[in-house]
């Protein structure tokens, strides 16, 4: 028995021809689960009921369990999400002009040991599957529709675990959400990060989809990479931005560079003239974010006034770049701050 939430419609499909129906059925499948929000084989009334029992034997409606809801005082709402295994991860939703966006986790805990992370500190467990990643949005969605009748419109792969190191599975979530059968999320509205893992760079420009690709870069060098975050001895910048240029000449996309301002470590105007360099040899955007404190580190955050000396000098020098607006650190939701705290019960 698996989860029917765990397949994507190109997996649904190779099922249903597997079953001898015809390949629609897994469309059809797709919209009563998707589109009218029916978690009951017995409600899908277009199927006959021989192959609705026969769909019982194969596939369940699990998903996982949304928990200790925490609401900061801007709005961003904190939870934890039980795994089918008992194991828990994090998740939040925040609230923009243009929508709700979920940012989601990938794994329990992250092998990456980013020195400014809070996830980092926790080893990893094990990736979290399609339907897993799938649940946290789901149970975001059922939250807002309660709340207010709306539902998510954008969804950020940046909680806790490294992506690229559950490619597979994040490729399923993704097709899944963006599927016009499933939650019909668009794809510039997806945004995956990644820490830097080369050969998974390559290979996502070659599956061609439109979805936001950022990288977390946080250093213009080696020196001060290497320092932050220990991927950075095995991929380094010179093999990160030959794998950044192929992805945008795959893709045509623009490159978000994550880059969070730490006091005295990577914020000089110095630090700033090597990232335009960078940036110059790319097409990207910079996304500056304000550093938020992790107790079992000595990292501090940059001066505002240095952020915006930071920020006017990339501006400054043509490369296009904001500072990020800060949610839910009140409850550490911010970015950087996702750990789980609550045991297991
Ligand atoms: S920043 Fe991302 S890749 Fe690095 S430790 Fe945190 S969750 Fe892992």
């Amino acid at each position: 028995m698996k989860s029917i939430y765990s397949l994507s419609l190109d997996e649904l499909t190779s099922d249903m021809i597997a079953m001898e129906q015809n390949p629609y059925r897994a469309k059809q499948i797709y919209s009563w689960i998707y589109k009218k929000n029916i978690s009951s084989f017995d409600d899908m009334s277009d199927i006959s009921k021989p192959f609705r029992e026969e769909l019982k034997k194969h596939y369940d409606f699990s998903l996982p369990k949304m928990e200790n809801v925490q609401v900061s005082k801007d709005g961003t709402i904190k939870c934890l999400i039980r795994l089918f295994d008992g194991e828990l991860v994090e998740s939040v939703l925040m609230h923009y002009v243009y929508g709700y966006s979920v940012c989601i986790s990938t794994e329990v805990g992250c092998s990456m040991g980013c020195k400014f992370c809070a996830s980092g500190l926790i080893k990893v467990k094990r990736k979290l599957l399609a339907n897993e990643m799938l649940g946290q949005v789901m149970a975001f969605n059922k939250y807002l529709y309660d709340f207010n009748k709306s539902r998510i419109s954008h969804v950020v792969l940046m909680g806790t675990g490294e992506p690229f190191d559950n490619y597979d599975n994040v490729l399923s979530f993704v097709k899944t959400i963006n599927s016009p059968y499933g939650l019909e999320i668009g794809a510039r509205h997806i945004t995956i990060s990644t820490c830097g893992i080369v050969p998974k760079i390559y290979a996502f420009g070659k599956e061609h989809l439109q979805v936001n690709l950022a990288l977390s870069l946080h250093a213009p060098n080696n020196d001060i990479r290497n320092r932050l975050m220990p991927i950075n001895k095995r991929y380094p910048i010179e093999e990160i931005i030959p794998a950044i240029i192929d992805y945008q000449q795959e893709s045509g996309r623009v490159v978000t560079f994550e880059y969070i301002m730490i006091k005295d470590v990577n914020d000089s105007l110095e630090c700033a003239k090597e990232l335009v360099s960078i940036c110059k040899k790319t097409k990207s955007y910079v996304n500056l974010i304000p550093y938020n404190k992790v107790v079992e580190n000595d990292l501090s955050r940059s001066d505002n006034k240095q952020v915006n000396l930071f920020h006017k000098y990339l501006l400054a020098n043509h490369i296009k770049s904001t500072i990020r607006k800060e949610f839910g650190s009140d409850i550490n939701a911010a970015c950087g701050q996702l750990r789980v705290k609550k045991d297991k019960q």
